[in-house]
């Protein structure tokens, strides 16, 4: 079921939903349910999948030189959204980038994820791979997300690349995007960044999920400013509690977003990293409870492959 039906189903009421990362290559599937498994009971209608394109290692030879390999340490998004339809009967929705893929690829991945009975994709740009600074899209992929939306709803439009196709069958994917309360890290301004959200409305996204913010004011200013730019489909908030003392320097880094000073104060003071968690945790169910007051369609928590702290947000607040 589309993502879309599913809040129209419930109502008025805010779901809960969160987001796995395939384990690493080596690791076995297991360990992907072990995490889901406690989280179940809070019934989430969807649980998105992560992907993770590949990386460049650099591995030196006897001879001194250095060779090139690419990698890909996260695979099987697809595979792990098969298999959590197939064992938990609700809808997977995997993550689907620009970067590393062809606009062949991304036809011809979207045709397994409809195969597979799918109805929903997040589609997004990607980063630039570790070593570059700047994304760069393949030779005949796609550049900004908004593109590969287009190129969604030409597959839902039954208009695939090869025009010649006669009496070729659509796809129906509902569609969400990446929206960033702070700005993304890349945009000259949250003003500038909202335009090219609302460019990814217009080729035909049907949700938004946002990038993770730890004061909930940024998610409500964000939201009147989508509104006040005439986007009206629903904007998801995005989740994720602090665990570790390391993530109050590696979150600002990694995803430009700011932490509250009361919240910094409050991991400094912890002993370890038990205390940290325990803070990330009670920070995490005051953001929660008051977007709940505030009417937000679904929840949505980054888990990072750990669940414990999402159970016992999810335990507290649904
Ligand atoms: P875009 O919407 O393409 O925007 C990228 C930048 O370009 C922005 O600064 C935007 O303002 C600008 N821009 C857009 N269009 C134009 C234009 N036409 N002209 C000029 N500038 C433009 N990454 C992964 O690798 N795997 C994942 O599974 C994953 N999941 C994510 C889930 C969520 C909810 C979020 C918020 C992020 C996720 N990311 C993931 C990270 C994401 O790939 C990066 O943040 C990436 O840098 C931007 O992706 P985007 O889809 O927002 O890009």
């Amino acid at each position: 079921m589309k993502v879309t039906d599913h809040i129209t189903k419930a109502n008025g009421d805010t779901l809960f939903s969160f987001e796995i990362l395939p384990p690493l290559k080596g690791q076995d599937i297991k360990s992907i349910f072990d995490n889901i498994d406690p989280l179940m009971e809070y019934k989430p209608p969807f649980i998105d999948v992560t992907y993770h394109r590949e990386e460049y290692t650099f591995k030196e030879l006897e001879n001194g030189l250095l060779k090139k390999q690419v990698v890909k340490k996260r695979p099987g998004t697809v595979g792990i959204c098969a298999a959590i339809q197939n064992k938990y009967q609700v809808d997977a929705i995997p993550h689907i980038l620009c970067g590393g893929f062809t606009k062949e690829d991304t036809e011809n991945f979207l045709i397994d994820l409809d195969f597979l009975g799918i109805d929903n994709v997040v589609a997004l740009r990607g980063d630039a791979v570790k070593s570059e600074t700047y994304f760069k899209p393949e030779r005949d992929g796609h550049r900004y997300a908004s593109e590969l939306v287009s190129q969604i709803q030409d597959l839902n439009n039954g208009k695939y690349l090869d025009e010649e196709l006669q009496n070729s069958s659509k796809t129906d994917f509902c569609v969400g995007v990446a929206g960033y309360p702070e700005k993304h890290m890349e945009a000259p301004s949250l003003d500038s960044d909202i335009h090219f959200l609302k460019k990814k409305i217009k080729a035909g996204a049907d949700y938004i999920v946002t990038q993770m913010f730890f004061d909930n004011q940024k998610y409500f200013e964000f939201v009147e400013k989508c509104r006040g730019e005439g986007i009206t489909v629903p904007i998801i908030p995005g989740l994720k509690p602090i665990a570790t003392k390391k993530q109050l320097n590696l979150i600002p880094h990694r995803f430009k977003v700011d932490l509250p000073d009361d919240l910094i104060m409050e991991i400094v003071r912890c002993k370890d990293n038990k205390e940290v968690r325990q803070v990330g945790v009670e920070w995490c169910i005051q953001q929660s409870e008051e977007l709940i007051k505030a009417k937000v369609p679904i929840l949505h928590y980054y888990s990072m492959g750990r669940s414990s702290n999402i159970e016992a947000i999810a335990k507290a607040v649904f």
